[in-house]
């Protein structure tokens, strides 16, 4: 039997960044996965950090801009740890207006953003807007996250999925197929899997699937700036292995576990970009792939005590944001299971929202 004052299942970017934050805060933790860590979501995803996207739940502006806040001193930490910098890629976003419907940028932007990359003011008849907004690529936070939980005494049980919880004598027992552990608090952060395993109706969170490409840019195509409208993002990478490359996305589907990429959705978003930005048509391919954002019926994260359980958590439902939320959603959450009070209010996110049994496994 493994003892440790907190034990989290999920090693997405929630998990990985709440155990850092709680070992900062001197307490014993073990992480537990049902496979690879960083390989679901927290990999699949453009790395916007979208604060003030207008089409964010206004219930998420303060944890948003918390998170925003905390971002450099997370990097800063993830570096210090392990030794790999993960750089902001972008700088800002031209962000269509609310309403406008564009389908093409309007031309003096594609020439001042794609070409001159200067710092145009957008007359705001073009139904445009630049935010000060940054991105970061997932897949250089991956082995950097990696790294730093390594070089700290978390544990970690990969290829474990938790199967069971129960709760005795002031403790959570979580099982695994190949071990039992007891700890003061259990957190569920398994994403998109966050209480699909109960055996009643209550269905914690919902995969929605997401596609995604990315483009090798041509040449004299200099794009620097996250462009997001209707139905469509393009996000360059500027810096690391995916320099010279644009993430397009993304697809918003509700395909249960499913994460097939389909040629036809690919061509779709490919063609959507090229509408928005022309010179896009002479991009390759490099990649494609599809990954599930963990969705909840209100679209908002799930961040609190459970119900009826003593010492069980959840830290889930980030949906399109939990890049963004991570280290927010770790220090909120370190506050709560310390008993103290936390930075952001969190009473949009209260897993009571939510009636019946949420755990993942069956008791
Ligand atoms: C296409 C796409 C684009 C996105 N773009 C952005 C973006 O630009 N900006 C942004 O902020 N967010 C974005 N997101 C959302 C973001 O990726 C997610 O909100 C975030 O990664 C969720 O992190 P997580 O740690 O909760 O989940 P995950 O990364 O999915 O991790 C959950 C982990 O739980 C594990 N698990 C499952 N069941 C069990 C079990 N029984 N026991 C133990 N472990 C288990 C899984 O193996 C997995 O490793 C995007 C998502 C997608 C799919």
């Amino acid at each position: 039997m493994t003892q440790s004052d907190i034990c989290i299942a999920g090693a997405g970017i929630i998990g990985l960044s709440l155990a850092l934050e709680l070992r900062a805060r001197g307490l014993s933790v073990i992480v537990l996965d049902s496979g690879a860590p960083m390989q679901e979501a927290s990999t699949a995803a453009a790395g916007m950090l979208a604060a003030d996207d207008p089409h964010n739940p206004p219930e998420l502006f303060a944890l948003s801009h918390l998170s925003r806040s905390l971002y450099p001193s997370f990097l800063d930490r993830v570096r210090d740890l392990g030794g790999i910098a993960v750089p902001f890629q972008t700088h800002r976003t031209l962000q269509a207006l609310a309403g406008n419907r564009a389908s093409t940028l309007p031309q003096e932007l594609q020439t001042e953003l794609l070409v001159k990359d200067s710092d145009a003011v957008v007359d705001p008849g073009s139904g445009f807007t630049f935010l000060r907004e940054h991105s970061i690529d997932p897949r250089q936070l991956a082995p950097a996250l990696i790294e730093a939980i390594a070089s700290t005494s978390i544990r970690t049980l990969y290829n474990s999925p938790v199967i069971t919880t129960g709760y005795g004598a002031g403790r959570v027992t979580v099982r695994t197929s190949a071990t039992t552990i007891q700890a003061d608090h259990f957190v569920d952060c398994t994403g998109a899997w966050a209480g699909s395993s109960e055996t009643d109706t209550a269905f914690l969170a919902i995969p929605i699937k997401g596609q995604m490409l990315a483009l090798t840019l041509p040449a004299d195509l200099q794009l620097k700036t996250t462009l997001r409208a209707a139905d469509i993002y393009i996000v360059p990478r500027t810096l690391g292995p995916g320099k010279g490359r644009a993430i397009v996305g993304a697809t918003v589907e509700d395909a249960g576990f499913d994460k097939t990429v389909e040629p036809a959705a690919i061509e779709s978003l490919r063609q959507r970009a090229i509408s928005l930005v022309p010179g896009l048509a002479h991009a390759t391919i490099a990649d494609t792939w599809a990954g599930l954002r963990p969705g909840t019926p209100d679209r908002l994260p799930i961040i609190g005590p459970h119900p009826t359980r003593s010492h069980h958590w959840f830290a889930t439902g980030h949906y399109r944001n939990g890049i963004l939320l991570a280290p927010a959603t770790a220090r909120v959450m370190a506050d709560l299971i310390l008993g103290q009070s936390p930075t952001a209010s969190l009473e949009s996110f209260s897993p009571s929202r939510y009636t019946l049994s949420l755990a993942i496994g069956v008791q």
